[in-house]
């Protein structure tokens, strides 16, 4: 078959082929009425593809080299922090004493996973200047809804039940918005000024007495520091709301700048962005969550805690949030940012940063000769140019989003944050070398060359791929999730 044609596994199926082998059944058959119940038994076989286990091995070999992920290529996807994930990671995740414990065992059993996560909680609250850390969380976006929930307790139990709203940024990551709002919140936009950072003027006039919390990114989306933050932090809280710092990419402050110095009283991290995790493929990921003292009585529950030599899960805590994730969070990412933490140290941390952000500025002054930079500033760990002028053209950001996978790049992200057009994101990750930075910028510069001189060729691409332009309207309208044989 032309790989080009890759069947679906189904469309492999010969009736009667198996992928396993196992021995007859030498004992009674269980009855299934016994254990569930009837309405929940299946009546019909399942349709499941018949196929062999080398047929299945090559076919979910066949569609993973299709796909790009950090081991095969640059990727340089603004605000994701697709670095490099060290496979002594995995080594550590692996060792049979993390990997094949069970999040039901009595704790007195799992002292040495329990250290680890404690040990890591430890590690954050130094990193990022707080006072207690949850692991619990599974994702960011969950962090974040996890910090509100506590930001919302903490104001009902002061009796400040009109505290409604919640103040982000119009360059916010489209999750804080989404999170307060799940949290029952209303959000209110504040604007960003010329300069690309809060509007401080525009941010006195939305705050008020009915404000929950302001939620912010530092350095934000545009990979601008907000050099306000203490002014900031100050209209907050003279206001009687919280800080929360929205800590997915840490990548420019790490060891730098913590956001409790700044006056955050919340933060959510990303252990699969700054730290580590592998991630893309829909996780599993971590985002735990630190706080400040007055919130602590708000963590999801149980706490770890220890107590003399011993780790032990605190549930006793009647404020509690409560659960937020089943068992204790996911362990596996845990140990690899605990791995990362360990293997850097302090100053491997620092160099992160540093190394993060000259890769940023580096890529991002060789780009402004051939496309806009709507804010002519150093940048942090990432930044933003616009494709204005390649759509006078013709030629769309998307066009060149496309025109970069026949370079074998992933694409930036593009069309965010929304407040700037034609919007490119851009971020190199310090794990990068300048090689890798040269052969992206030597693209991006044939390409906006190709835009004034050939713009077909990147309005039609990609033309190398697998597959060509898609509807992505369509894909969005009307996915198809399902094999059904009459399609
Ligand atoms: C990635 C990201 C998030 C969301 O994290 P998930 O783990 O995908 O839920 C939130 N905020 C920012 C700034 C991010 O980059």
């Amino acid at each position: 078959m032309h790989k080009k044609d890759q069947p679906l596994i189904f469309e492999l199926t010969k009736e009667g082929r198996v992928g396993y082998s196992l021995p007859e059944l030498d004992v009674p058959a269980a009855d299934l009425s016994d254990l569930i119940p009837a309405e929940f038994i299946r009546t019909e076989e399942a349709d499941l593809p018949e196929v062999s286990e080398l047929d299945i091995m090559r076919h979910y070999t066949a569609l993973s080299k299709r796909n790009h992920g950090v081991d095969s290529g640059f990727y340089p996807l603004g605000s994701c922090t697709m670095k490099y994930n060290p496979k002594v990671n995995e080594y550590v995740a692996r060792l049979n004493g993390f990997a094949h414990i069970n999040p039901l065992q009595e704790p007195e059993s799992v002292q040495g996973a329990l250290g680890l996560m404690y040990d890591l909680q430890e590690h954050l609250k130094e990193i990022t200047g707080m006072d207690e850390v949850t692991l619990q969380p599974a994702a960011g976006a969950h962090g974040e809804w996890t910090g509100l929930m506590m930001i919302r307790a903490f104001h009902e139990a002061n009796g400040d039940t009109q505290r409604t709203k919640v103040i982000v940024p119009d360059s916010a990551h489209g999750t804080n918005p989404a999170s307060a709002t799940v949290a029952g919140f209303e959000t209110v936009t504040v604007k960003s000024n010329e300069d690309g950072l809060v509007d401080l003027e525009d941010l006195k006039r939305v705050v008020g007495d009915d404000t929950a919390a302001l939620m912010l990114t530092n350095p934000n989306t545009l990979g601008l520091f907000e050099e306000n933050i203490l002014e900031m932090a100050s209209i907050i809280h003279g206001a009687g709301g919280k800080l929360y710092y929205d800590g997915a990419n840490l990548n420019a402050v790490l060891s730098k700048a913590r956001p409790g110095d700044m006056g955050f009283d919340v933060v959510h991290l990303n252990l699969h962005k700054t730290f580590t995790g592998p991630h893309g493929g829909g996780g599993p990921g971590s985002g735990p969550v630190g706080v400040k003292e007055d919130l602590i009585p708000y963590l999801p529950k149980p706490i770890l805690v220890k107590q003399g030599e011993d780790f032990v899960f605190d549930y006793d805590r009647p404020e509690s949030i409560g659960r937020v994730k089943p068992y204790y969070g996911n362990f596996g990412i845990n140990v690899r940012a605990y791995t990362y933490i360990r293997t850097m140290g302090p100053d491997g941390l620092r160099a992160v940063t540093e190394n993060a952000v000259l890769n940023a500025n580096y890529m991002m002054r060789r780009l402004a000769p051939h496309f806009d930079l709507p804010y002519d500033r150093h940048c942090k760990h990432e930044f933003v140019i616009s494709g204005k002028r390649q759509k006078k053209l013709g030629v769309r950001t998307l066009d060149i989003a496309k025109r970069l996978l026949d370079f074998g790049y992933h694409p930036p992200t593009i069309y965010f944050p929304l407040n700037v057009e034609e919007c490119m994101m851009i971020e190199p990750t310090e794990t990068e070398s300048k090689e890798t930075l040269d052969s992206f910028i030597d693209a991006m510069i044939q390409i906006a060359k190709e835009a004034e001189e050939n713009p077909e060729i990147v309005q039609e691409a990609p033309h190398t791929t697998v597959v060509k332009r898609m509807d992505e309207t369509l894909a969005a309208r009307k996915p198809v999730l399902r094999y059904q044989k009459e399609v």
